[in-house]
């Protein structure tokens, strides 16, 4: 099964889309975990992509679309994945659509997780992240059980510097200019379905998991 989460940021799409990963055993893909990992490690590519991010902005589509590529080609995506924060742009849709048609292949759903924007900045203001495993809280909704440290890993959480209020509202704009015309584009596919994403994070997986069954 091959599923795209869709949503602005902070909308729930990591929180979901680990769950769905777990659930139907199929990896959980997230750029911007591969981006956050790749500033960790000092990369070359962290550093190209540490100024995009930090002034709310996508990292290029050259960039993007070549990670996720080599990344879905790997041997534990045979069976299907979760695509999370992929893609954000029509280009970067149109290229993996040529990807999966040259394999004979396509995107099963695209789950648009609904949260409007009064909702984002809270979310994001309250959001911790581990940057070594991937986890995500919220500091009242979702609160790890001791403050500060991951459950899964134990490390220390942090709020990320996309996250400050100032470029939440740069990354929504950019959410509406460039992402939100992919409701369209899979809607036309046929394969859009959307969740309101303002429910407790365990209902809104209920939804997602009575659509894909
Ligand atoms: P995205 O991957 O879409 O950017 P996240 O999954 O990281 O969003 O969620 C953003 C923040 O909102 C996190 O702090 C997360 O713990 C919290 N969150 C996720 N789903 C819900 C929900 N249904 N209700 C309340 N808070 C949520
Ligand atoms: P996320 O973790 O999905 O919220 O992504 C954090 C940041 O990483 C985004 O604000 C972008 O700067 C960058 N990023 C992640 N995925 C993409 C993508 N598909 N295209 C462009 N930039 C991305």
């Amino acid at each position: 099964m091959k599923i795209i989460m869709l949503g602005a940021p902070g909308a729930g799409k990591g929180t979901q889309a680990k769950m769905i990963a777990e659930k139907y055993s199929i990896p959980h893909v997230s750029t911007g975990d591969i981006f956050r990992a790749n500033i960790k490690n000092g990369t070359e590519l962290g550093k190209e992509a540490k100024g995009y991010m930090d002034a709310g902005k996508l990292v290029p589509d050259e960039l993007t679309v070549k990670i996720l590529l080599d990344r879905v080609a790997q041997d534990d995506c045979k069976n299907g994945y979760v695509l999370d924060g992929f893609p954000r742009t029509i280009p970067q849709a149109e290229v993996l659509e040529d990807a999966l048609t040259k394999l004979g292949d396509k995107i099963d759903y695209a789950i648009n997780v609904d949260v409007p924007d009064e909702n984002i900045v809270r979310r994001m203001s309250g959001r911790r992240a581990c940057l070594k495993c991937g986890a995500t809280y919220h500091i009242e909704h979702i609160p790890p059980k001791q403050e500060g440290i991951c459950d899964t890993c134990g490390s220390e959480l942090v709020l990320r510097d996309d996250d400050k209020p100032e470029t939440v509202q740069n990354r929504l704009k950019v959410y509406h200019d460039q992402t939100q015309p992919l409701i369209d584009f899979y809607t036309a596919k046929n394969v859009l379905k959307t969740v309101d994403g303002t429910k407790d994070m365990k209902d809104v997986f209920a939804d997602i998991t009575a659509i894909l069954g």
